[in-house]
């Protein structure tokens, strides 16, 4: 592994070879694809309004319950593919109540791993039913400790509640990961704060890099903060150490001391589509082969005897190299 300094991260960056130098970026990945990973929005709707994910796009409003019409959907997908884990999110998936029943009904389907994407704030009186139904890893979005900046990209407080929730979540043994976006002249003030609290409580936080998303307008433009910027943030007060891209991983890991290591998701900056495999299920019953394609296909009603025909139709619709954005929000799509 090489040390990281500001002077070699560029080229640091381009030579970045993946899964121990067995793969590198130049080989083509795309033909062996198949879909492993399963990404369902169980609602669009959510209780925060971030800056980046509440494009203005009109949402058609549902009824969170309305996410058990997915299940058979989703048992045909397993059959049909065999996922290796199956994430909920959305929208927020917590503001569905009957969500730790969810999770159970996917527990039957004997996916290996069940994990859910929240930012939390309503998540701490589930969390024991969770467990009990089986869901094994929370993915907790945090993008500021700072109550002023979350309440600036959320447009309500709640990070008080969300790192106690997330203390909470540890404590009961879910394996918790942070997400935070970074966008320039927003809260890149809060890299440090936010990794030195991951680091002390001994927690895996990922930097994402603002992707474009949603309705057109200059907000990606004016606050995008690069990969190299961030790692020339954090550069300041640690050395640190680029890992083995794992296969198909979203993010790439820095590790700063002997167990700590830090993420970085850089969507743009080094895009991971060559080897990706997931598919995403929105509420309505669509699947989506790629992020940056809007094309969907509907299963609702749907005989399963379709399924490779349409999986392999939603497999031609991935990108083979570059992120391209999409007129969609996250929280349409599933994040
Ligand atoms: N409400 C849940 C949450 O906040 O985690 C789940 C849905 S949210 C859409 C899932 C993830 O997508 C979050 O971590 C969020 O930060 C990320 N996300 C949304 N829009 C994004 C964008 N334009 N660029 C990068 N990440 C984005």
């Amino acid at each position: 592994m090489q040390p990281v300094t500001p002077s070699t991260l560029e080229t640091t960056f381009q030579k970045m070879t993946l899964n121990n130098s067995a793969i590198t970026c130049d080989q083509d990945l795309t033909e062996n694809r198949t879909f492993k990973k399963l990404r369902v929005s169980i609602t669009p709707e959510c209780n925060l309004k971030c800056l980046y994910c509440d494009s203005g796009n009109t949402l058609a409003r549902t009824e969170a319950a309305n996410a058990f019409h997915l299940i058979p959907i989703i048992a045909n997908l397993h059959q049909s593919l065999g996922f290796s884990s199956v994430r909920i999110t959305g929208g927020e998936p917590a503001l569905q109540k009957r969500l730790p029943e969810f999770v159970g009904r996917l527990q039957e389907l004997e996916i290996p791993e069940i994990n859910l994407t929240t930012n939390a704030i309503f998540l701490e009186p589930m969390l024991d039913e969770l467990k009990l139904a089986g869901l094994k890893n929370i993915n907790i979005s945090l993008d500021s400790l700072d109550e002023k900046v979350y309440r600036k990209i959320t447009g309500k407080s709640g990070a008080v509640e969300v790192v106690s929730c997330i203390q909470m979540a540890i404590e009961k043994g879910f394996g918790v990961k942070i997400n935070s976006i970074i966008m320039k002249g927003i809260n890149e003030n809060q890299i440090m704060p936010l990794l030195d609290f991951a680091l002390t409580n001994n927690i895996i936080i990922r930097f994402l890099e603002l992707m474009r998303m949603g309705v057109e307008t200059d907000f990606h433009k004016k606050h995008f903060l690069s990969e190299t910027e961030i790692l020339g943030i954090i550069f300041q007060k640690y050395n640190f150490e680029e890992m083995p891209r794992k296969y198909a991983s979203t993010s790439k890991y820095y590790k700063i001391f002997q167990q700590q290591v830090f993420g970085v998701i850089a969507n743009h900056s080094d895009p991971f589509c060559r080897d990706c495999d997931r598919l995403r299920l929105d509420h309505l019953g669509n699947i989506y082969g790629c992020l940056s394609n809007v094309e969907s296909i509907n299963l609702c009603g749907k005989d399963a005897s379709r399924y490779p025909d349409i999986l392999a139709q939603a497999m031609s619709l991935k990108q083979k190299n570059t992120f391209t954005g999409s007129s969609l929000s996250m929280r349409q799509i599933g994040g």
